[in-house]
């Protein structure tokens, strides 16, 4: 039987071996392991491709997130509003900086809902961390015009989002600082966890390089409490190596996304994401082909049947909806929302091929 997986991770490094090999050595034979030539490269050319003005790498996406807020200044029980239909770690982000996640409610592209937002608002309020999810990036002219209506902060949580953009600006250039993620399965992952953090304030930038290295400056002293989340002078450099093929990559993405809209762009069972160039003001680099499903549930096991793997997002729960962390709101939309969410394949490894039988599988099921 055809076997089309969800995610390919072995293809990660598979499909430019070689080349990896090639700077892996060249690193390795420089013992340019932390803070070295090809972090600095890849950090200008990163900022260069988003037009932020600086790029910092760290560990990870969650670390670049908190260190954000820490930077931006976040004082201990401001209140952060976020979307629920999001990572935990965008709410672990805001919780560590000493703030609190206030989750509220996906509208019907499955970003944060501006409603919501306003509706959320208190005294408490300091910034709003939108989720640019699935490689699309929110109407932030709403969501910019609400923050300064109210004097509040915007951060992004542009971890799936990079080279997205609303109105020619990419995600990640709107808020004071956003977090980027390059875990593996991320449009631009390297080969286990890294982040970064990009912004255009000198202040906050200022900030980052210390959080990020034990709060020490560039003479050693120590002049704050900081972490260790320096991203890998060998992480840095495949990335750097990476991002010369990235608007392929998107290129490639956005053709898949064509692809399925063709196929099922007629099918009433399924609701699809935009299409590429549907909607003018957003350029979506297609992280992930997050789908509306009829009788989801049944859907993902006959796909299953047929050897199609399909993910849903966060292990099926917005964020609201984990009670042990203590969150009490009630999410009506975002709860009906979380029981047709799946994410069909997407993913470099894909041909044509995969995704036409994919596409034939669900017309098939809804045939039945
Ligand atoms: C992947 C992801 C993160 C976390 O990124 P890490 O680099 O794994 O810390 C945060 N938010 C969103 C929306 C993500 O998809």
């Amino acid at each position: 039987m055809k076997s089309v997986p969800f995610f390919n991770y072995p293809h990660v490094f598979t499909a430019s071996e070689d080349r990896f090999i090639d700077t892996f050595r060249s690193v390795g034979r420089r013992g340019a392991f932390i803070m070295q030539k090809d972090l600095v490269d890849f950090e200008r050319n990163l900022a260069a491709y988003t037009g932020a003005k600086y790029a910092v790498g760290v560990a990870n996406a969650t670390d670049g997130l908190q260190m954000a807020f820490q930077a931006g200044g976040l004082k201990p029980s401001e209140e952060v509003i976020i979307c629920s239909h999001t990572m935990v770690a965008t709410a672990a982000a805001v919780h560590y900086a000493g703030g609190v996640p206030v989750p509220v409610e996906a509208g019907p592209d499955h970003l944060i809902d501006v409603a919501s937002i306003r509706a959320a608002i208190t005294s408490r309020t300091r910034a709003i961390c939108p989720t640019q999810l699935n490689g699309r990036t929110c109407d932030m002219d709403a969501i910019m015009a609400l923050a300064k209506e109210h004097h509040l902060d915007v951060y992004e949580d542009a971890a799936q989002a990079l080279g997205s953009k609303f109105k020619g600006k990419s995600a990640g250039t709107f808020g004071r600082a956003a977090c980027i993620s390059f875990y593996p399965a991320k449009v631009l992952g390297c080969l286990g966890d890294g982040g970064a953090v990009l912004t255009n304030e000198d202040e906050i930038y200022a900030k980052l390089l210390l959080l990020r290295d034990h709060g020490r400056d560039h003479t050693g002293e120590v002049v704050l409490w900081g972490l260790n989340s320096r991203l890998d002078n060998l992480e840095a450099a495949y990335l750097d190596f990476q991002l010369k093929d990235y608007p392929g990559v998107v290129a490639r993405r956005r053709n898949i996304a064509t692809l399925y809209q063709q196929r099922l762009g007629s099918c009433p069972q399924v609701k699809l994401p935009a299409a590429p160039g549907a909607e003018a003001n957003h350029f979506d680099i297609f992280q992930n082909y997050e789908i509306e499903a009829e009788q989801r549930d049944a859907l993902k096991d006959y796909l299953k049947s047929r050897g199609i793997g399909t993910l849903i997002q966060w292990g099926g729960k917005a964020v609201h909806q984990f009670k042990k962390l203590g969150f009490s709101q009630q999410l009506p939309a975002t709860d009906a929302l979380f029981t047709r969410l799946l994410m069909l394949p997407m993913n470099m490894a894909l041909s044509d091929e995969d995704v036409n039988y994919v596409a034939d599988c669900i017309v098939e099921f809804y045939g039945r």
